[in-house]
């Protein structure tokens, strides 16, 4: 297991956006994202330490707990309109307005060139990793460790994995091109959300590296946060545990030595409490 969740801010996303940051963000008055999640903690955090201003857009239908979260690391909430798309044209707007750079959750080079040294770091330590399975939704993790995962060793097998409601890059690749999907409240919420339409370079990326993709239950994950719990004595969320699921669930042969990359903690502990509960009267 690669523990993202002992990140700072609970998850991977530091990675991207760390290096977006480093390599752009001397300039900038202020950073800016349209996110609701893991995201936005993250640029919160990383704007904070390099002492810059960050404000994150959300929509009227994020719940309070997780605008707070974000609001404790320091980041100025604004809420706008009622869906992601509005909160993006506040965004566009920040950027002209007051010299914000925009930090994009994933289709940017430099947030999948970040997620990517997660990759690097796992062949580092265990060279004989044989298959990576890695959790999906934008694509810019799993792109990011497949491409950077087979530029040092092109025979190892890259898997994502989502879940079964609303994954939108499993759906565009299915199409041949990118698709809106409806979405759908999950185990996996960090999972949801469309890829971009235009999308630049994710699906590309996954197109291109990944070998295969999973899609699990609602049960299946839950099983996983479960297992984590239970077996490993880590807290996961949903999004996180969906590597470990799909072992759990059969639904990968495992050849050999596996990864699995366990992306995020951030779940509501009242919702884990009650998972990890009633798994084990099973
Ligand atoms: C963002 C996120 C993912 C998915 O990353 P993408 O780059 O959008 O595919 C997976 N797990 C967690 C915990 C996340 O926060």
């Amino acid at each position: 297991m690669k523990l993202e969740t002992r990140q700072t801010t609970g998850s991977f996303k530091l990675r991207g956006v760390s290096n977006t940051l480093l390599l752009s963000g001397q300039t900038a008055k202020g950073f800016v994202a349209a996110s609701t999640g893991n995201h936005a903690r993250a640029l919160a955090y990383a704007a904070q330490q390099m002492g810059k201003p960050c404000v994150v857009c959300m929509s009227k239908l994020v719940p309070e707990n997780k605008i707070s979260a974000v609001r404790a690391l320091g980041a100025d909430i604004k809420i706008v309109g009622s869906s992601q798309d509005d909160a993006q044209q506040e965004v566009d707007r920040l950027v002209l307005s007051e010299g914000f750079l925009p930090v994009p959750p994933f289709d940017d080079k430099r947030v999948i060139a970040g997620q990517g040294t997660i990759a690097l770091e796992i062949l580092e330590d265990r060279p004989e990793v044989d298959t990576l399975l890695v959790p999906l939704s934008g694509g810019g993790l799993a792109g990011g460790v497949a491409m950077a995962a087979k530029s040092v060793k092109p025979s190892i097998r890259v898997i994502g994995v989502s879940m079964e409601k609303g994954a939108a890059m499993a759906a565009s690749l299915q199409a041949g091109k990118p698709v809106v999907v409806t979405e759908e409240p999950t185990l996996a919420d960090s999972l949801g959300g469309g890829i971009g339409i235009p999308n630049h370079y994710t699906f590309n990326l996954c197109q291109t590296y990944l070998d295969d993709i999973i899609l699990l239950t609602e049960e299946e994950i839950s099983a996983g946060i479960s297992h984590a719990y239970w077996q490993e004595q880590k807290i996961v969320e949903g999004a996180g545990a969906v590597g470990i699921a799909a072992l759990l669930a059969g639904k990968v042969r495992p050849s050999g030595t596996v990864a699995v990359v366990v992306s995020g903690r951030n779940i509501d502990m009242a919702l884990h409490q009650k998972l990890v509960s009633e798994y084990q009267k099973i």
